[in-house]
């Protein structure tokens, strides 16, 4: 089942690039991932074979600079092939995603040693990255977090823990947020960010999370127990910049979900309407009973507007322009349109939406999980707003 637009509709900005890769990636998805998606995703296996055929078309480094590997693409084009990942299994988007924020992070606000030593790895798929935060007593108040970095001769020792990170599992290179000023006031002067290797003695994995949904990547807890890391592992080599630099990052994030939110909204739009044409009752095919006319017309109209609103966003991000209220705009719909469009289209489907033969209850499991990554909804609501409040301020 095809995707209801065609692709020189939703992206412009690459040109012929940008439409080829989004083609052969929609190509790849129908005939690669769907086919084993549900498979894997109920045995929660990684997808060894997809991570590298997606290494292959080098979608890890898509927005990386060509000098260090990259593709070289826009966040625009980077929308779409993520919309199309997810329309097949939203999961694998959250594979890229940590590599994609890491190598941005590191473009804008790295040393040129950091930039030479972590963006081929992490644009190639080589190294998996990662990116924390989230402690367990800090999530949307990231300021609160616990973690210190105590300085000790040419090293930093790391002392906390972190929570609910993503492919924290197999990660090669973590980006974590720490405090090397646990008193400063305001709190964000005394953060500071380091690039953390696995192998790094007194830093080990704790545990796996399990989840409701968004399998493939696993989700860890992580230690730092007076984590030995190199002063040259601070990013961009100065303390106290950390808190921006991580937050800048958090946009780039919110690209990625809200363009897998549009992908696993269309998916489960994309079943409701087959099957609403082939499941009858009273004697004619559901589609014909306006009670499910409604329902499709409603769906359809908002992943038109959710991808329109992440287009767009993705496209003021390419501009340089600043684009808080854009991204949390798209954030929020689409996310919002993502969880009412599987729970639609479980009810389009009936009794047969709620088993496991059928891939609505997956899209209908990684649904929510879109609602409370990179800021919950209720934060995006709050970023919008005060934004706005500067933008229309009456003197
Ligand atoms: C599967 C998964 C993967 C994740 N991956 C990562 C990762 O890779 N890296 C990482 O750093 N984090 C990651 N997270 C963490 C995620 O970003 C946080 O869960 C999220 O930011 C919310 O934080 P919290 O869970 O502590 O909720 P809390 O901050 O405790 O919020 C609880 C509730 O209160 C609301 N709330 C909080 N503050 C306010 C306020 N000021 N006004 C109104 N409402 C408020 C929230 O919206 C929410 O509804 C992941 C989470 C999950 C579930």
């Amino acid at each position: 089942m095809a995707a209801a637009s065609d692709v020189r509709e939703i992206i412009s900005g690459d040109g012929e690039a940008g439409v080829e890769i989004v083609r052969n990636v929609r190509r790849w998805v129908d005939e690669q991932v769907i086919p084993q998606a549900d498979a894997l995703e109920h045995a929660g296996e990684f997808p060894t074979a997809i991570h590298r055929d997606m290494c292959e078309m080098g979608i890890f480094g898509i927005t990386f600079s060509e000098a260090y590997g990259g593709l070289g693409l826009s966040f625009e084009t980077y929308s779409a092939v993520i919309e199309e990942i997810a329309r097949g299994w939203m999961g694998l988007a959250g594979i890229i995603n940590t590599n994609v924020i890491d190598g941005w992070i590191i473009e804008q606000h790295g040393t040129d040693e950091q930039k030479q030593r972590f963006l081929p790895g992490l644009g190639s798929g080589e190294l998996q990255g990662c990116f924390t935060i989230t402690e367990p007593n800090a999530g949307s108040d990231a300021q609160a977090i616990r973690t210190t970095a105590t300085r000790d001769g040419d090293d930093y020792l790391l002392n906390g823990n972190k929570l609910f990170v993503t492919n924290g599992d197999r990660g090669d290179v973590y980006l974590a947020m720490t405090k090397t000023d646990p008193g400063a006031n305001p709190r964000h002067r005394g953060i500071s960010a380091f690039l953390v290797e696995r192998g790094t003695p007194g830093f080990s994995i704790a545990r796996t999370i399990d989840k409701l949904g968004y399998k493939g990547p696993e989700t860890a807890e992580l230690f730092l127990e007076d984590a030995r890391v190199p002063a040259a592992n601070l990013l961009g080599g100065g303390e106290g910049r950390g808190f921006q630099q991580m937050i800048s990052g958090l946009e780039i994030g919110r690209i990625n979900v809200a363009s897998r939110a549009t992908g696993v909204a269309q998916a489960a739009f994309d079943h409701a309407i087959v099957y609403a044409q082939q499941r009858e009752t009273m004697g004619r095919p559901i589609a014909e009973h306006q009670a499910i006319q409604l329902k499709l017309a409603e769906m359809a109209t908002k992943i038109r507007a959710a991808r329109l609103l992440t287009r767009d966003a993705a496209r003021k991000k390419d501009s340089g322009e600043r684009s808080d209220l854009d991204v949390g705009m798209a954030k929020l719909f689409a996310t919002e349109v993502a969880l009412e469009c599987t729970l639609e289209s479980m009810r389009v489907h009936g009794g047969v939406g709620y088993t496991k033969e059928l891939p609505i209850e997956r899209y209908y499991r990684d649904a929510p999980l879109m609602a409370v990554a990179e800021g919950t909804n209720e934060i995006q609501r709050l970023v919008i707003a005060r934004r706005l409040l500067e933008l229309y301020r009456v003197d």
